[in-house]
Formats: C-alpha cells, sequence, structure tokens
C-alpha cells in the first residue's frame, strides 16, 4: 500500500501517567509481543485513536494472562479501574439504569491495558446520547473457506449500494477475517430504526446475490457466503474500534484505510502491533484525509 503523505508527522507518543506492570509479560505467544510492547502501542495511537474511542460506551477484551489464556468480554466496571475509567448511566430494557465505561484520555486508554485489555470495542452511539446512532456498521463476515478477495468485493458492493442511496462510507480492516464498511451519521436517528435500516437493507442485498451473501442468523445458511452482520446496529451493540489491537494470533491491528486501497490491501490482518509509527504517518496522509466523517442522516429505504 504506496501512500502519498499530506504533512510530516512524528510518532508522538502520548505522555500518560499510567504504570504498566509486567511489561515483559508475553500476550500473543505467536509472535512474543509482550504486554510492554501493547501499551507503546497504545500510547503511540492514542491521538489518532480517542477521537473515535474517546466519549462513546466501550466494551473491553481482557485477557490479563494473554490472549492464550482466559479472555473476557467486558461492559462494566467491576470497581478496580479507577478515575481515567468513567462511567456513563445507560437505562435497560426492563427500566434499571447500568453503568457503563468509556475513556476519553491516553490515561484511560492505557489503565485498560494496565489492566489486561487488548481490545476496545464501542458502541455507535456517544455518551451525551446513547439512543441516536453516529454510525451504521456493516460487519462482513466470511464463512470458513471464503478467500479475502471475496470480502473485498462485497465490501464494494456496499459502498455502492450505500452511495446509491447518499451515504458516503469508509472502511476498515478489523485485524481479523473481515472488513466493516462505515457509514457515520449525524446522531438524530434512534436505535430501532437504525436497525430496521440496517436489516432491510441486508436482507434487500441478500435477496439481490442469494449466491454471494446471507443476512440469516442461523449458521447453516451462510456456507460458502458472506454474512452481512446487520446486528452491530442496535442499542448495546459495539463493533472494534479503530487502531484496537485484536487478541489473535500475531497481535493485528483494526485499521481504517481508503476506497483505493482497499482495491490492493492483500489481508485484513495487514498491520500489527509494532506497527503504531506507520498507523499514525497514514493517519495524516491524504489518503485517509476525512476518514469516518460526513454530515449524513439515513436516507429513507
Ligand atoms: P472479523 O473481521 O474477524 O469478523 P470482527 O471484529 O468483525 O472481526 P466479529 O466476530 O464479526 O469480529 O464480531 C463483531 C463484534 O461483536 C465485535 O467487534 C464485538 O464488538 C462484538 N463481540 C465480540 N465478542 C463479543 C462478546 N463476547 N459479547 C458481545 N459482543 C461481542
Ligand atoms: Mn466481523
Ligand atoms: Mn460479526
Amino acid at each position: 500500500v504506496v501512500l502519498e503523505t499530506a504533512a510530516p508527522v512524528e510518532t508522538v507518543t502520548a505522555p500518560s501517567s499510567v504504570k504498566i506492570s509486567n511489561p515483559e509479560r508475553i500476550i500473543d505467544p505467536d509472535s512474543g509481543i509482550t504486554k510492554g510492547a501493547l501499551a507503546d502501542h497504545y500510547a503511540a495511537v492514542a491521538a489518532i485513536m480517542l477521537p473515535w474511542v474517546g466519549s462513546r460506551p466501550i466494551s473491553l477484551v481482557r485477557c490479563p494472562q494473554g490472549r492464550a489464556k482466559k479472555c473476557f468480554f467486558q461492559k462494566h466496571d467491576a470497581g478496580s479501574f479507577g478515575d481515567a475509567v468513567k462511567h456513563v448511566g445507560i437505562m435497560e430494557k426492563d427500566g434499571h439504569e447500568e453503568p457503563y465505561l468509556y475513556i476519553d484520555t491516553p490515561d484511560g486508554l492505557l489503565t485498560c491495558v494496565q489492566m489486561g485489555t487488548i481490545e476496545f470495542h464501542g458502541w455507535g452511539a456517544r455518551i451525551e446520547d446513547v439512543e441516536k446512532a453516529d454510525r451504521l456498521v456493516f460487519d462482513l463476515d466470511p464463512d470458513e473457506g471464503l478467500d479475502f478477495e471475496a470480502v473485498r468485493k462485497a465490501a464494494f458492493h456496499f459502498r455502492e449500494i450505500l452511495q446509491s442511496i447518499g451515504l458516503k462510507t469508509f472502511p476498515m480492516v478489523t485485524g481479523g477475517k473481515g472488513i466493516h464498511v462505515i457509514a457515520p451519521l449525524v446522531p438524530r436517528a434512534e436505535w430501532p430504526e437504525v436497525k430496521s435500516f440496517a436489516h432491510r437493507l441486508a436482507q434487500a442485498v441478500a435477496q439481490s446475490d442469494p449466491d454471494n451473501f446471507t443476512a440469516a442468523l442461523p449458521k447453516a445458511q451462510r456456507k460458502g457466503r458472506i454474512f452481512v452482520d446487520y446486528l452491530r446496529n442496535q442499542h448495546g451493540a459495539t463493533a472494534v474500534m479503530p487502531y484496537s489491537v485484536r487478541a489473535r494470533s500475531g497481535a493485528p491491528v483494526a485499521a481504517p484505510i481508503s476506497w483505493k486501497e482497499m482495491e490492493t490491501i492483500d489481508t485484513p490482518a495487514h498491520w500489527r502491533v509494532g506497527d503504531a509509527k506507520e498507523l499514525v504517518k497514514r493517519a495524516a496522509s491524504k489518503a485517509l484525509a476525512g476518514w469516518g466523517r460526513a454530515d449524513q442522516t439515513l436516507p429513507d429505504l
């Protein structure tokens, strides 16, 4: 992936007072990447990551003993994070409020890392109004055995369809198997409307190209196809955040890319822990200027 750089950038490591214990602990046995290297990654990308992950409810994938041991998905504070990891009360379906987590500083990010976090996932809404979506995401999940070429084609298909109804989209490789096609939204529509829109669009795509797509939940119907995971677009659902490391072999990183780069990228796990400098430089490149930003609302469907 060749880039034009708009302006020279330095890798600025975010100032953080968080002390990382056991920095030599290996968190990915396949690559030998340590907790210290993980913390260095997050300190280096804090300035480009916080505009996204900051001020939205988050869930964490924590693997205190590394990704080869027990990991867990954490939505609520167990009371151990301290002040840099903040709370937002969210009303649950049954009418009672639950405290969710959010961060908005490098210290918040690094505190989570200190507590064994590898992955950061975020809601599609900001803490100011968690009922209104500020993005749509189509999480394209290939069935086992499908090659990346098929996912790439699928992403361009979604780009075209969303463009035809007036929505500008931005792609992200997840660091795993797939691609997220993201349409930023001015936070206006509430979750029921947003979910319904995403569901109907996913169904329409699956109906018009049933050989390649399915929006059906049963695994059996996904055979040889790409599952359009529209369920990221509902109250409480999360998607992996840009520049999050993944708790997968090689410690890959979820990375925003341009549609032009999408034509030639080789794998959704192209960047890894250790590539922070390149990721920061890319973020200031012409190719990624304005990534994820568009003033737009849900069209009629
Ligand atoms: P890939 O490209 O490999 O599919 P992905 O991040 O899209 O990577 P998915 O398996 O499609 O991974 O997961 C979609 C989202 O579901 C995740 O990004 C995450 O936010 C959410 N998720 C994952 N695990 C859990 C869990 N245990 N509980 C609740 N939500 C989860
Ligand atoms: Mn996915
Ligand atoms: Mn999914």
